[in-house]
Parts: C-alpha cells; sequence; structure tokens
C-alpha cells in the first residue's frame, strides 16, 4: 500500500472510531463521515481488520443497514454522489451482496429451515457429548490456544460486531480447524452480531465451509491472517491446511419469489418489526390510524440472545416509533411480550376499528416466521395482514437465484432502474 493509502487507515483518522448508537441519525452521520471514502480508498483498504479501534477503512455501516434504519438506496447514493460507478464499484457491490443474500434465501427458504432443525439437532448433541460441549465452550469463550481466533471470539461478544475478513477466518477454523458444527457457529454469531441477519449469516457460514458455492469452501492461513491485521497475529496457528469442502446432499427446493399484495382503499394499523425501521419512505396509501412495533430478535436462537443485540433492537425501535409519530402524526404503542403479540394486534385493530395490518415485506428469518404464524391467527378475528414490499428488494431479489455474478452484471442497470445516480 502507498503511504498516502496508509494514512487513510491511521487510527486517529475521523472514521476510526464507530459508536453503534441504535438511531437513524447516527447512521445517517456514520455514512456522510465515511462517503468520501468509499471509493480507490474502500477498495485498496477494505481486506485490512486493523481491530476494533480502528474502523477507518470500512463504513461500519451494517447494524444500521441490517435493520433498515438507513436503507442500501441511500447509501448508495450517497456513494454515488461522491464518486463514479467505477470508483466506487467494489464499496456498490458489497452493499449488493446484501440483497443478493436476502433474495437468493427468500426463494431457498427450505436452507433457513434446515440450518433451524440442525441447529436444535446441534444444540442437543452438546448436551450429551461432554468432549463436543467443552471444545463448543472453548471456541465461544475464546480459551482454544488460537490468539487470533480467541481475540474474534472476545471482540465479537464485548462489541457486537467483527470485520468481514475476521468472520470469515473465525468460521473457517471454527468448521475446518475446531471440527465444529457451523451451525453452532452460525448462531453464535447470530446471537452477538449487532448486524444479525439470517441471510448474510447463513449464507456467509455456507460459503465458507464450501455449501453456497457446492464444492468451494474457504481456507484461513496464518500468512494471511497475519498480513491483513497488520502483524497483529503472526504466531504459529496450526490451522487445517487443505480442508475438504462439506457436503450436504439435501437439495433445497427453489419457490417464487413474493408478489406485492395491494393495499386496499382501507384504514389500517401500521406494523413495525426490526427487519425495517424506515416507515417514512414505505409506499404506503393515506396515514396510518396506529402504530405498532413489535420485535423478535429473542427468536433468533434457542439459545440466549445476548443482552447488545436485544437493547439494540428495542432502542433502535423506539428511535423509529418516534420518527413515525412525528412523521404520520398518529399513536405509537409498543408490544414488549414478544409471546402476546397475536393479542396485542388484534385488541389495537379493534381498539382502532380498523381490519387491516400493513407491515414492511419481512423477508426469511425469525420475524417472517412469526408474522406467518400470526397471520394465521389473525385471519380467524378477520383482519388481514399486508407486506409491502421496497422497489429495491423487488428490482434486485430476482436476479438472485444463482452466484452473486448474476447481480453484479445487472449493477449499472440496477442503478439505472432505481434513480439511484
Ligand atoms: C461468516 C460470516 C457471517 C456474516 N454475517 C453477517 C450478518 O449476520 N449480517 C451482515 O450484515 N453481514 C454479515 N456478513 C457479511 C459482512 O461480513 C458484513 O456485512 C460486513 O463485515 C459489515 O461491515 P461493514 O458495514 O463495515 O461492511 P462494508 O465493507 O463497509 O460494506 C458495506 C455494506 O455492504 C454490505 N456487505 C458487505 N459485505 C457483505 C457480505 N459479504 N455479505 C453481505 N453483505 C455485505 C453490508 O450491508 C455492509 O454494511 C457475514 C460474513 C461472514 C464471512
Amino acid at each position: 500500500m502507498s503511504d498516502e493509502q496508509l494514512s487513510f487507515l491511521d487510527e486517529e483518522c475521523d472514521t476510526a472510531h464507530v459508536d453503534f448508537l441504535p438511531t437513524r441519525e447516527a447512521g445517517l452521520e456514520r455514512l456522510k463521515h465515511f462517503a468520501p471514502y468509499t471509493g480507490r480508498a474502500y477498495a485498496s483498504g477494505r481486506n485490512f481488520d486493523l481491530g476494533a479501534d480502528n474502523r477507518s477503512n470500512i463504513s461500519a455501516l451494517s447494524p444500521w443497514i441490517r435493520h433498515r434504519l438507513i436503507s442500501e438506496d441511500e447509501v448508495l447514493r450517497e456513494t454515488l454522489k461522491q464518486h463514479s460507478l467505477q470508483a466506487s464499484e467494489k464499496f456498490v457491490q458489497e452493499v449488493f451482496w446484501r440483497a443478493y443474500f436476502k433474495g437468493w434465501l427468500e426463494q431457498k427458504p427450505d436452507v433457513w429451515r434446515l440450518y433451524n432443525k440442525d441447529l436444535k439437532s446441534a444444540i442437543k448433541v452438546l448436551g450429551k457429548d461432554k468432549n463436543l460441549r467443552q471444545r463448543y465452550e472453548e471456541a465461544i469463550a475464546g480459551n482454544t490456544g488460537i490468539d487470533a481466533f480467541d481475540h474474534w471470539a472476545k471482540e465479537l461478544t464485548e462489541t457486537g460486531y467483527l470485520h468481514n475478513h475476521a468472520r470469515m477466518w473465525f468460521a473457517s477454523i471454527w468448521i475446518f480447524t475446531l471440527k465444529l458444527p457451523w451451525e453452532l457457529g452460525a448462531d453464535f454469531f447470530y446471537r452477538h452480531l449487532l448486524d444479525g441477519d439470517p441471510a448474510s449469516n447463513t449464507c456467509s457460514w455456507r460459503w465458507v465451509g464450501g455449501l453456497h458455492t457446492k464444492g468451494k469452501n474457504y481456507a484461513a492461513r496464518a500468512s494471511n491472517i497475519s498480513k491483513f491485521t497488520n502483524g497483529r497475529f503472526t504466531g504459529h496457528m496450526n490451522l487445517a491446511s487443505d480442508p475438504s469442502p462439506l457436503n450436504d446432499m439435501r437439495e433445497a427446493d427453489a419457490v417464487p419469489l413474493p408478489i406485492q399484495e395491494s393495499i386496499e382503499d382501507k384504514s389500517y394499523i401500521l406494523l413495525l418489526t426490526e427487519e425495517d425501521l424506515l416507515p417514512e419512505t414505505l409506499a404506503l396509501r393515506d396515514e396510518p390510524k396506529a402504530i405498532i412495533g413489535m420485535l423478535s430478535a429473542e427468536a433468533r436462537s434457542p439459545l440466549e440472545v445476548s443482552a447488545k443485540v436485544i437493547q439494540f433492537t428495542q432502542s433502535a425501535m423506539a428511535d423509529a416509533l418516534e420518527r413515525a409519530k412525528g412523521h404520520f402524526g398518529c399513536e405509537t404503542t409498543f408490544c414488549d411480550k414478544e409471546d402476546d403479540q397475536l393479542a396485542f394486534l388484534v385488541e389495537a385493530a379493534k381498539a382502532n376499528d380498523v381490519d387491516t395490518i400493513v407491515t414492511a415485506y419481512a423477508p426469511v428469518g425469525p420475524v417472517a416466521d412469526r408474522l406467518a404464524q400470526i397471520q394465521y391467527k389473525l385471519g380467524e378475528h378477520d383482519i388481514k395482514l399486508v407486506q409491502v414490499m421496497r422497489d429495491y428488494d423487488a428490482k434486485v431479489w430476482p436476479h438472485a437465484t444463482r452466484g452473486f455474478f448474476k447481480v453484479k452484471k445487472q449493477i449499472p442497470k440496477l442503478i439505472d432502474q432505481l434513480n439511484i445516480s
């Protein structure tokens, strides 16, 4: 790297420090600060994991993007205001990776179902197999003796965030060196990441293991770790040298993408979930009569979800409800009991004399699983749940049928169609 590029990786640089404050304002502020670096500087510096005190070379926007406190099209628009598509190509592609994984899982929901089923089985085995349990506990506590891995296990639980390269190395060591079930590793991430996402997380773990791109796995190497951590971890790591990819003969059937439901000309209640906390820009007809917030963060895992993740989603929801109240000028309430949501919605519909509840489309994951259960029961009360898709998802997801390349090829066209440039 040139001296010029290195100075941008400086700990004193104004983008080095990140507080993951769960508000839209904080997300927009981070975007404003990082946008000038989304061009060639990002392309050359992004692979370096400089540690939790220096995030100058990556946007660290994922916790905000994941909850749609800020949207992908906003991030792309700000980027393309400051750089040409050619100069910011790498960053733009990374942003599209997210929609690629979301669209891919949407069309292969069995992958999510099987992950949950296999995770439950793996947790059961932990209860019976003492040796496996000990190795698992050492891994999540950061007590394996592999310095870098132990550091990342602690960094994840302490900060709720890991650099992309650290996630790849960590997952690879988990699967191929420690030989632990990948589902338990994905679950560990999902319980602790502030950006924990059913699609990006599940698909990325499968990608590292060699299940997403069949037969192609990712092998972590000590020399690569040493180089891209700027020499923070240089010791002998004894990592699996030429691991074989995981194998899973079960084929997930492809299902069609959802069709946008029409919002009839009726009074409705607006429901906010952690999948989309930007109701101001949803394509809605008229004003809602009331707004309700509900969370499914505890449903991310059969095991305990970290207090940091719960707090992040609760505060992000509070921020969204506050904004929605100002924007739509109606009452907002938060249903704080995850097992009481159906009764809460039925009660609210009756109190407001409406038979329609509208929400942003919930992609495959725990929120969608819960909405599917609720939707069925709401029907028994003659209440309809309508899920509104965003144009961005509706335009990108159809291309996410195979590898990322298909989406990548469409990026210039998509940017045009979405009026982003
Ligand atoms: C094993 C593993 C697990 C992961 N789990 C998650 C997860 O639960 N949630 C999550 O959002 N990302 C996940 N990722 C993807 C990626 O690591 C993070 O999105 C990225 O590190 C976030 O940091 P950033 O915002 O600085 O990214 P930047 O490099 O600044 O990229 C900008 C944005 O693009 C998107 N993005 C970047 N890289 C990826 C990618 N590889 N896949 C999908 N989207 C991407 C994110 O929204 C990100 O905020 C995982 C990757 C791996 C290898």
